[in-house]
């Protein structure tokens, strides 16, 4: 709209310049005349003073003999000898005067009739042209509405390759396939290979699915069309559906590509399990998505790439083969993986030498690529803040705790015996934690609040696990209730801050009995159908598959576990209360306690012995 106002500036400007120039050219820049009325000039000629006349349009100038100059008005259609006979002029005095008529110029005149018909016609046309601009304007975007809006992205300043994806190894292996193929097609072609259409990237979230997706356009060096999911599901029915059309349209024509759909779940939820509204428009994008995908030629050279966390809850149609057959899982970074990722993100930063970042890898188990990145950032804002000009170690291990347990609350001013109570709520953790075998180091403890918390006990395990024993998680149990126990040996009283523990305590034994068959009561089998994979976010719906009586059983055996883990966490309590009131007095003093001076104050930590098998016996 810029360039139009001026243009329409510029246009009013130049009309008031040829304005003024007309008018300029009418002011009459001769010596001033006197002008007289007619009755004057009337008057003069009945005395013979006049000689000459001229006559131009409205002007007359009458000339006496010795040239002097008079100016009337007079109408322009009454001619001069109707305006005389009418003022009693006689006609031989008429006759006798010298009358010269001037034509105006034909160029002043034709300028006099038009002007107003032509500036008006200029000005008419201006509105109108607004007009239709305004118009083709909603109507573009009223047509343009059903196209997607993907955005190709292929520049070569922000190109991404394999080399930014830190770990993943296999993941980074298989699609290093899909790049082979977009680059040098013909090698595959000439074999009579198939190439797989869809590729679908599984992970938690934050683990790389998008960035590797990027990765392997940038690796081929083709174009990237990159939508989410929920871009298809519009206010409007119908949009998802064209959006697809018009996508594989474009990709089509630039293929080699890669079609980048993140967040498929959001369309390609199974279909017809009737919960939630707006189902056709979903379904309908989703149909199109499978008819797209079946309807062009493997060897085109597109490959579509879909990204998803909730793998189990796609529709079994999506990874039929021939469509996303080829399926990539990106899991949560192990230590090396972290380290990898730690590097990576601190490379383009200054970081000072007493930095380690193994052990900001070890500190940070079950974290993915994306806190990792959220780590360092936050590290660096820190180090800004604390007006350093490099990254120490420091900033890094208080980002991790800012990322894994919210800002602090310095201004979360607790009272004094509020104060004591958590100081002996956390040592009840950190005791538990640290002297049953099982339980991960204790890395930090400490009553300054953050988030929700009032404190906090870190605890973080020695090494990536992949499998837990039943005996880790009876142990984690006591942890989880050391707090609630040291308040209720100690104070005689339990207070709030116990609750979110209870929570997670019994979640923990609500799994063990249900999902992992380790209560002996209720055998090897599952209660309930949750999904299989591990990284499914909340599951809304239990499927119950069980009977009242076996509901029952469940919930006598949750509470005996729970139970079971306050007895365990109890005699560890009482038998150590000198080596608590040591941490509590700690605590109160300095508000933290980190791992090295906390294993002074308690002794070194029980680990656990290691699984042998039993020997044989018959
Ligand atoms: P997802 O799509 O799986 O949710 P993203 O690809 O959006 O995750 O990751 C978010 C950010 O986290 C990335 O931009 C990147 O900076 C960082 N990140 C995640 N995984 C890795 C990794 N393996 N290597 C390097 N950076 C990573
Ligand atoms: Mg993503
Ligand atoms: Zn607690």
């Amino acid at each position: 709209m810029k360039p139009l106002l001026k243009n329409v500036l510029i246009l009013i400007l130049s009309l008031l310049v040829i304005g003024a120039v007309f008018s300029a050219a009418s002011v009459n820049n001769k010596p001033a005349v006197e002008t007289i009325g007619v009755t004057a000039l009337v008057g003069k000629i009945n005395q013979d003073q006049i000689t000459r006349i001229e006559v131009k349009e409205d002007t007359l100038s009458a000339y006496t003999a010795d040239n002097t100059e008079f100016i009337v008005k007079k109408e322009t259609t009454e001619s001069l000898s109707e305006l005389l006979t009418n003022y009693g002029v006689p006609a031989e005095k008429i006759l006798n005067l010298n009358v010269e008529v001037k034509e105006p110029s034909l160029g002043v005149t034709l300028a006099r009739s038009f002007l107003p018909t032509l500036l008006f016609v200029v000005g008419l046309s201006i509105v109108l042209w607004l007009f239709i601009r305004q118009m083709q304007g909603a109507s573009s975007r009223a047509m343009t509405f059903g196209q997607s809006n993907a955005r190709e992205v292929n520049n070569k300043n922000n190109r991404i390759t394999f080399v930014q994806v830190a770990g993943n190894p296999e993941a980074k292996e298989e699609l290093s396939e899909i790049v082979e193929f977009l680059k040098t097609p013909k090698k595959f072609v000439d074999l009579g290979a198939k190439i797989p259409k869809g590729v679908l990237l599984m992970g938690p979230p934050g683990t790389g699915k998008t960035l590797i997706a990027r990765a392997v356009a940038g690796e081929a060096n083709v174009p990237f069309f990159h939508i989410s999911g929920s871009e298809f599901v519009e206010m409007f029915v119908g949009v998802g559906a064209s959006r697809v059309r018009d996508l594989f349209q474009k990709a089509k024509k630039t293929a080699p590509c890669i079609i980048f759909i993140d967040e498929i779940d959001a369309v390609g939820r199974q279909r017809g399990t009737g919960m939630g509204g707006g189902h056709d428009e979903r379904e309908q994008t989703l149909n199109q998505i499978l008819v797209e995908m079946d309807g062009f030629d493997p060897n085109l050279g597109v490959i579509v790439i879909a990204a998803t966390n909730r793998p189990d809850v796609l529709d079994p149609a999506l990874l039929r083969p021939g469509r996303f057959d080829r399926r990539v899982l990106l899991d949560l970074p192990d230590l090396k993986a972290r380290q990898e990722i730690l590097t990576t993100h601190t490379l383009n930063k200054p970081v000072a030498k007493d930095v380690d970042l193994r052990r900001i890898a070890e500190r940070t188990v079950g974290l993915s690529g994306a806190d990792l990145m959220n780590i360092v950032n936050e590290a660096a804002i820190f180090a800004a803040r604390r007006d350093k000009k490099t990254i120490q170690q420091i900033d890094l291990l208080d980002a991790i705790e800012k990322v894994i347990l919210g800002p602090e609350r310095k201004s979360y001013v607790l009272s004094e015996d509020e104060r004591v109570m958590t100081a002996y709520h956390e040592a009840g953790h950190a005791i538990v934690g640290h002297l049953l075998p099982h339980c991960d180091d204790i890395h930090k403890i400490s009553i300054i609040s953050r988030g929700r918390a009032a404190g906090y006990t870190m605890s973080i395990p020695g090494e990536d696990r992949k499998m837990h024993a039943r005996q880790e998680f009876l142990d984690d149990m006591a942890m989880m209730l050391g707090g609630y126990v040291a308040e209720r040996e100690i104070f005689g009283e339990i207070t709030t801050g116990a609750s979110n523990d209870l929570q997670k305590a019994t979640a923990v034994a609500r799994s063990l009995v249900t999902q992992y068959g380790m209560s002996d009561e209720l055998g090897p089998r599952t209660y309930g159908q949750r999904d299989d994979m591990p990284f499914l976010g909340r599951n809304a719906h239990e499927n119950r598959d069980y009977s009242e009586k076996i509901a029952e059983k469940i919930d006598s055996e949750i509470a005996k576990l729970l139970h079971d883990a306050l007895e365990t966490a109890t005699a560890v309590i009482k038998s150590n209360r000198p080596k608590m009131d040591l941490v509590v007095t700690a605590l109160l003093k300095n508000e933290t306690i980190e791992k090295e001076e906390f294993t002074t104050l308690v002794g070194p930590a029980i680990t656990s012995p290691k699984l042998t098998p039993k020997p044989a016996s018959n």
